[in-house]
């Protein structure tokens, strides 16, 4: 098991750390190209190799004939040596992912957050269905390396805790120690990190990984945003990635915003405010809905008119809104994420166009603007590449 090698404390074990880290890093890697990477007599390699081969943490998978000369010996790790757990908490659903150590999802549940999900409700339903999944894909305790959790900020990492989010359906999201509990019940090391965060952190990882910045915005109940440049994280101390829909849109008679001043972004775009615009005489059936984003989905399924112009109408509010973020970070790609963007292909593509009309384009910057890779995947993903590399 890959925790048998991490635990070692013995000094002279670090560079087999390292090189079981190259080796998964690299997927496929031969002699030749750990030697050049770590400057180590071939017999002291060979012995590290050895050890970790023992130890069922790698194989050798193939060989490869790079020059037409002699074919090399190719190594990759053991995707099944150890497992992960990705978790993502917003505030529609959550999502619990078991990864293997390619970060391949082995398994897979989903809940529906509701206004009988207090935290302390939310925390035992992830611990049930870690079990479950541990007990369906036949996974020891003993195998997890550790668990990632990435949630709706303000929160506090080093804490990992979450401080006091907007809009939660039910009562008690407040200064919740979602690390201590979840670190309690199972003994297994936990991380929490803002879920926008860990999301462009996935797409940056698997996608681009040679793209210089990316900005990456979801929507939904809240608009969430995060940047990232040269692999680095643009985030706030205290984990927030809400305060992008507190960007003035129409400051003087703008819609009045739950943070106090007036026509913020937001008040256009989330859920409630396409619900808000809606009036319930435009639609002879309305009755006060309990779960928006069902709700605003069914009836794009359903061909709703009313629902649909709502939702276009919102479109161009997020697309300006998104261009004004462009103007300042100058992403290479911006990747949207949410229900309604892949719901909805019109509303989708008026974001986009409106981004782009946007923007400044004073030197034919090139911007891409993409929906995101692993779908509501997505930021679980994220936060299991994030405690694996926190813990190996
Ligand atoms: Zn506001």
């Amino acid at each position: 098991m890959l925790k048998d090698l991490m635990n070692q404390k013995n000094e002279k074990m670090n560079t087999t750390k390292s090189l079981y880290r190259f080796i998964h890093r690299h997927k496929s890697v031969s002699k030749i190209d750990m030697q050049t990477e770590f400057k180590i007599p071939l017999s002291t390699l060979n012995r590290m190799l050895d050890q970790l081969e023992t130890m069922g943490l790698i194989r050798k998978s193939g060989l490869s004939d790079p020059n037409g000369g002699r074919p090399r010996v190719l190594y990759e790790i053991l995707p099944t040596a150890g497992y992960i757990f990705g978790i993502a908490i917003s505030r529609s659903h959550v999502t619990v992912l078991l990864l293997n150590l390619r970060f391949q999802v082995v398994g897979e549940k989903r809940f529906i957050v509701t206004r009988l999900h207090t935290p302390n409700k939310t925390m035992k339903e992830i611990q049930k269905q870690i079990q479950q999944l541990l007990a369906e894909k036949q996974v020891d305790k003993d195998q997890l390396i550790g668990i990632g959790i990435g949630a709706v900020g303000p929160l506090n990492r080093e804490k990992g805790m979450i401080l006091n989010p907007e809009a939660f359906p039910a009562e008690g999201w407040l200064n919740v120690p979602i690390k201590d509990i979840i670190e309690d019940a199972l003994s297994v090391p936990v991380s929490l990190n803002n879920g926008a965060d860990l999301a462009v952190l996935a797409e940056y990882y698997f996608q681009y990984p040679r793209v210089e910045s990316i900005l990456y915005c979801t929507i939904g109940y809240g608009l969430r945003c995060s940047f990232i440049q040269e692999g680095s994280l643009l985030n706030k101390k205290d984990g927030d990635a809400s305060s992008y829909g507190h960007i003035a849109i129409e400051a003087i008679n703008g819609r009045p915003c739950s943070c106090g001043k007036k026509g913020c972004l937001n008040t256009y775009v989330t859920f409630d405010a396409i619900m808000d615009s809606i009036k319930p005489n435009d639609l002879p059936s309305f009755q006060p809905v309990e779960n928006i984003a069902e709700y605003l989905v069914s009836e794009i399924r359903n061909d709703n008119p009313i629902v649909k112009e709502a939702i276009m109408n919102s479109a161009l509010y997020l697309g300006i809104g998104i261009a004004n973020m462009v103007k300042i970070l100058h992403p290479k790609i911006v990747v949207l994420d949410g229900q309604l963007v892949h719901a909805y292909q019109d509303y989708y593509l008026e974001v986009k166009k409106a981004i782009q009309e946007n923007r400044i384009n004073q030197s034919n910057d090139i911007l891409e603007i993409r929906m995101n890779s692993f779908g509501e995947q997505t930021t679980a993903i994220g936060a299991a590449v994030q405690i694996y590399h926190e813990k190996i």
